[in-house]
């Protein structure tokens, strides 16, 4: 997913890429905390690219399927991830590009005052080296902020059940399920010797 800066306009330019299960994936598995998800088929994913006041200005959105475990009930779970996230890539500096008395790079082009400059002023910065910018670890880190931080199968799961274990979805057990009573639950901490 590498786009050359020469060939990124003032003009905005899409870039469509189909996310392959394995690049899916590779982002699930990935390092960071086991997310225990993993990719229900292929996403998709949208990036709008923009030159503003020497800066590219990036839109991007995604959607891809993924399954896990309900939190209350452990059955499969199958969702659709939205994604959506503005950043500003900025070249970092180099000692080629960068003249003496300058501490920016020179800027692409500037359109002060365009609803595009605001936006960039808004979002988020972002480091690039050299003449081209790699979206994949850019998108690998926004598809993991945008996943869901557990999975319900629906808000009215009503779970499993804590004496033995059926899903409460499906039976009523008749297990005496109630919390054990507050003013006792300090002598279940005292042994006797
Ligand atoms: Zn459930
Ligand atoms: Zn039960």
């Amino acid at each position: 997913m590498l786009v050359l800066i020469d060939e990124i306009g003032s003009e905005e330019s899409v870039l469509r890429e189909e996310l392959s299960e394995s690049f899916l994936q590779g982002v699930l598995s990935g390092e960071g905390p086991a997310t225990g998800l993993r990719p229900a088929g292929k996403g998709s994913f949208e990036a709008r690219l923009q030159k503003v006041s020497g800066k590219v200005l990036l839109h991007g959105s995604a959607r891809f399927p993924i399954v896990g475990a309900c939190k209350r009930c452990v059955a499969e779970v199958k969702v659709e991830v939205p994604v959506g996230f503005t950043l500003s890539l900025v070249q970092r500096p180099s000692i080629v590009e960068v003249g003496p008395g300058e501490s920016e790079p020179r800027a692409f082009k500037d359109e002060e005052g365009t609803a595009a400059s605001f936006a960039l002023e808004a979002a988020e910065e972002e480091y690039f080296d050299g003449r081209q910018i790699d979206l994949a670890p850019i998108l690998r880190e926004q598809l993991l902020l945008a996943l869901p931080m557990s999975l319900l199968c629906d808000e009215e799961c009503k779970g499993l059940c804590t004496v033995c274990g059926c899903d409460l979805n499906k039976r009523e057990c008749g297990c005496d399920r109630k919390p054990a009573d507050p003013r006792w639950a300090a002598l279940k901490d005292i042994k006797l010797s």
